[in-house]
């Protein structure tokens, strides 16, 4: 279990209002598309037993999660939901899927024989690969099974899906080339709906929607277009100041001495690293540059390496700092996707990778529980 805030190194602050903010607004830019969720991955990091509930009030019916696991927790938070499993099905798994209603995004043609057999009329989801060569049937496979009424009303397919390999580029020729060969394969399937956006390809626009779109890192303030902002932030990281040190120019902070000072400075010591999910590569050595944390209304850099529980940072300039701060690791201040790139990655994994060992509260639109 999460720690209490009050013991917490990496504290983390979940803005559900936010949250169901960021869910409004793409429902509003995709009507009338239906708009899901996807909460795979405890919801991205931000905790599924708080944000499917937040969703489902802001109007979200339909959840996407990766495996039955998290398919399970859903129903508990959603008992009303519809609650597609986008990993598929394997026989091991029909009594998760019997016992909490899960309903499988069917990608391979054993897994529709085995779904036809162990839940024979139970809703799923039939899943085509329309160029990104991840999950999904094939033209041939998808106009094979849509020959076969007999199959199709054993499997009760409620939606036909595929997804976008780079929506992210609102330029790139892959997003009109995977539109024309839905398009092609759903002709089969006349009374299918169609659910094919996630959050980047709701911001292709109109011809994009569908009947469904299917957003995750929007909801959570992560940056999913090279061309657009953000939406509102979800996830504050924060950490605590254990101490603040003087060191001369030319001394190193930290493991490998990797990182010299040019000349005296401040140096604060974070409660939190690498352990929490703070990624190392974002420390900061005399090769590169890395992260900034955010103070006292201002950025200050990192020195020297992430360590598993302790990050160090210049504050130098920010003569106020103290021990017994919080400081910003990401949040408001500090852009998230700022702190994943320094680390040589994402916002979705900086946000799927903040471990147990962070405290959580999560603040809704009527203040903090
Ligand atoms: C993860 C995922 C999504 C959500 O993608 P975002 O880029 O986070 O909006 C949608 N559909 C499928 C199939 C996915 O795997």
């Amino acid at each position: 279990m999460p720690l209490g805030t009050d013991a917490a190194g990496l504290l983390l602050t979940i803005d559900l209002g936010a949250l169901a903010d960021n869910w409004r607004r793409l429902a509003s830019l995709s009507a009338p598309a239906e708009c899901a969720a996807v909460v795979k991955a405890d919801a991205y990091g931000i905790g599924i037993e708080a944000a499917v509930p937040a969703l489902w009030r802001a109007g979200c019916r339909t959840f996407f999660v990766a495996l039955p696991d998290e398919g399970r927790r859903v129903r508990v938070a959603a008992p009303e939901a519809a609650i597609y499993v986008l990993d598929g099905f394997v026989a091991d798994w029909t009594p998760a899927f019997v016992e909490a209603s899960l309903r499988p995004v069917l990608s391979t043609v054993a897994s529709i024989s085995a779904w036809a057999d162990a839940a024979p009329g139970s809703p799923s989801a039939i899943q085509v690969d329309t160029g990104m060569n991840r999950l999904g049937l094939s033209a041939k496979e998808a106009s094979d099974l849509a020959a076969r009424p007999d199959l199709l009303s054993r499997i009760a397919p409620e939606i036909l899906i595929s997804h976008l390999a780079a929506a992210d580029d609102e330029r790139h020729p892959a997003n009109a080339m995977q539109r024309e060969r839905l398009i092609g394969i759903a002709g089969a399937f006349p009374d299918l709906p169609l659910s094919f956006a996630n959050s980047a390809g709701i911001h292709l626009g109109r011809s994009f929607h569908f009947d469904q779109v299917r957003p995750g890192i929007a909801l959570y303030g992560g940056e999913f277009s090279r061309q657009l902002p953000p939406l509102r932030p979800v996830a504050t990281a924060e950490a605590r100041i254990l101490q603040i040190r003087s060191a001369g120019e030319g001394e190193t902070v930290g493991y490998g001495a990797a990182h010299r000072l040019s000349r005296p400075a401040r140096i604060a010591v974070l409660a939190a690293g690498y352990a929490d999910g703070y990624h190392r590569r974002a420390g900061w050595s005399d090769e590169r540059s890395g992260a900034k944390v955010f103070l006292r209304g201002r950025s200050a850099p990192l020195v020297g390496r992430v360590s598993m529980d302790l990050i160090a940072v210049d504050v130098t300039e920010i003569e106020d700092a103290a021990e017994g701060d919080w400081v910003e690791l990401f949040g408001p201040n500090m852009p998230l996707d700022d702190v994943a790139r320094a680390g040589d990655t994402i916002g979705y994994e900086l946000l799927t990778q903040l471990s147990r060992r962070a405290g959580r509260r999560y603040r809704d639109a009527a203040g903090e529980r």
